[in-house]
Order: C-alpha cells, then sequence, then structure tokens
C-alpha cells in the first residue's frame, strides 16, 4: 500500500494511474477503522481497480470541541488494517493540505431542507463542513466511484445532492451498514461507550426494527413516542426518532404515501453521541 500526506505527491500518482487506464474507488473514512470501514473497502475493489481510503480528522464539520478532541485517533493501527484488506492507496493528510491558506474550499450549495432536519438540526454546520471536505477530496483524488455507508443516511444523500447538483463526474455507491453481533452498528466512537452504555445501545437497533414491522399497523407518532421512552428507560438519551422520506428527508405521516422510507434515530449512551438507522421500504 502506498501512503501518501501531501497532496502535489497524491495528485501525481494518480494522474499516472488513470493514463494508465485505471478505474479508482475512493473510501473517505476519518480513521479509526472497524470492520464497516473495510466491507467499504471490499466494495471498491469490487468497483474499480485501484481504491484509495482517505483518513482526515475533519475539523469543520465538528461543532462539538469535546467531540473533535476525543475523536479516537490510530493512524499506525488503520494503515496495518487497510494494507491487510488489500487498500492499495491510503492518503493521510494535515489540515494544511486540505485547507491550504488562501484557497476557497467551501461549497456553496442550495441545500434546502436536507440539512436543516435530525442531524442538520442537532450538528448545525456539520453538514457544510462535511460537503466541504468531501468535495475537496473528491477534487484531490478525481475517483470514478465514491464508497459510502448506509450507516451515515443523511451524510450520502447530502453528498448525491452535491454531486448531481454541481456535475460532479463521480458515482456514489452505499454500502450497507455492518453491524455487531447484537445489532450495534458499528462506529468509531463505540469504542469511548462505557461497559454499562456497551450492554444498553444495541436497543437502538431494536427499536428500529420494531418501527419496521409495525409502520403499517401503528401511527407514527405513536412509534416515535414509544421508541422515545424505551430509549429513555434504557438509560439512552434521544435526540430523535424519525421516519422520513428517502428522497426529501422530511417525517412523513402517512407511509403508504411514501414509496422509500427511513427510519433514523440519534441518542447519547453516556458521554457518546450515537446514531443509526433502517431502510423501511426503497
Ligand atoms: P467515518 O470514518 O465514521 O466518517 O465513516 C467513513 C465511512 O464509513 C462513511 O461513509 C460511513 O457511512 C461508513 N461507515 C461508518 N460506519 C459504518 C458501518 N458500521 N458499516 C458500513 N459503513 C460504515
Amino acid at each position: 500500500m502506498q501512503l501518501f500526506t501531501i497532496s502535489e505527491n497524491l495528485i501525481c500518482f494518480l494522474e499516472q494511474q488513470r493514463a494508465d487506464g485505471l478505474r479508482i474507488a475512493f473510501v473517505p473514512t476519518m480513521g479509526a477503522l472497524h470492520a464497516g470501514h473495510l466491507s467499504l473497502i471490499q466494495l471498491g475493489k469490487q468497483k474499480a481497480d485501484l481504491v484509495v481510503c482517505s483518513i482526515f480528522v475533519n475539523p469543520t464539520q465538528f461543532n462539538n470541541v469535546h467531540d473533535l478532541n476525543t475523536y479516537p485517533r490510530m493512524l499506525d493501527r488503520d494503515a496495518r488494517m487497510l494494507e491487510l484488506a488489500g487498500c492499495q492507496v491510503l492518503f493521510a493528510p494535515d489540515a494544511e493540505q486540505i485547507y491550504p491558506p488562501g484557497l476557497d474550499t467551501q461549497v456553496h450549495l442550495e441545500l434546502g431542507m436536507l440539512d436543516q432536519v435530525m442531524e442538520g438540526s442537532f450538528r448545525p454546520g456539520h453538514f457544510k463542513g462535511m460537503l466541504q471536505v468531501v468535495n475537496r477530496l473528491l477534487n484531490l483524488v478525481e475517483p470514478h466511484v465514491l464508497i459510502m455507508g448506509q450507516k451515515d443516511f443523511q451524510q450520502y444523500t447530502l453528498v448525491q445532492h452535491m454531486i448531481s447538483a454541481l456535475q460532479l463526474p463521480v458515482q456514489l455507491v452505499v454500502g450497507p451498514t455492518l453491524r455487531e453481533t447484537d445489532g450495534l452498528a458499528m462506529s468509531s466512537r463505540n469504542v469511548r461507550l462505557t461497559h454499562e452504555m456497551r450492554t444498553k445501545a444495541p436497543c437502538i437497533f431494536q427499536i428500529l426494527q420494531h418501527i419496521r414491522e409495525h409502520i403499517e399497523d401503528t401511527p407514527i407518532d405513536v412509534l416515535q413516542k414509544n421508541a422515545i421512552s424505551n430509549l429513555i428507560s434504557k438509560g439512552l438519551k434521544p435526540e430523535y426518532v424519525e421516519i422520513v422520506d428517502s428522497q426529501t428527508l422530511q417525517a412523513v405521516i402517512q407511509p403508504s404515501a411514501h414509496t422509500s422510507l427511513v427510519a433514523c434515530i440519534a441518542a447519547w449512551a453516556g458521554d457518546v453521541r450515537l446514531i443509526d438507522n433502517l431502510v423501511i421500504k426503497c
């Protein structure tokens, strides 16, 4: 595996690979890798000849300094995992490479309601920062395929919106959410869960499954209220439980009126914020 920390060197290398006719898949991450990330590397290998993974803890998408400071960082271990997974290129830049002084990297895009709901309403500025870094990374890597995870449903919905609006020459492919055996969605933040919270956190997935099973026979507001009281009874602090149209991200009232639905939950487990979602209809 080749490691790059300097943007110019990465650009030169990838230009040559493209000139040789190789298709490039790109998996952006913030590191502290787990099997969920590695499944995206495998997906990238199926879709392209060369897989590029980036590890960059992007400061502009954190609205909480404590979360940014405590975000787990373990580059050596991550690099070994990527090498074993068959990833060919790791790009691990510092902030100066991504945001060189004097370069305007802001993305100016009308997002409508897409960043006003769910994560957008609880993490102001998060998606602006996320789109900024994804756009910058896409400019540097110029992949044919961008691979992202279902785990961050609203994130990839916004990225798809940006790709369409800016007509970026890349295809977005979404990989399924990998879970622990008890259903907890794998997340880099899980390592920060206390033992007690680690035993409670799988209830998020159970509640999502319950919503999916009862979407036809129980009113949405009742499903939401039950979900919130269930989360609280397990000792979690829910921020939202939403059942949304997957295109518009608007909360649904009448499920049968929509062709694609996703149930989404964000909750604090101690001082760790967890998100998860489950496709109900697609
Ligand atoms: P992150 O490092 O958390 O920013 O995530 C990098 C990419 O991995 C994003 O596209 C995530 O959606 C994806 N991802 C995170 N957790 C999982 C998971 N449990 N299963 C599959 N993909 C995931």
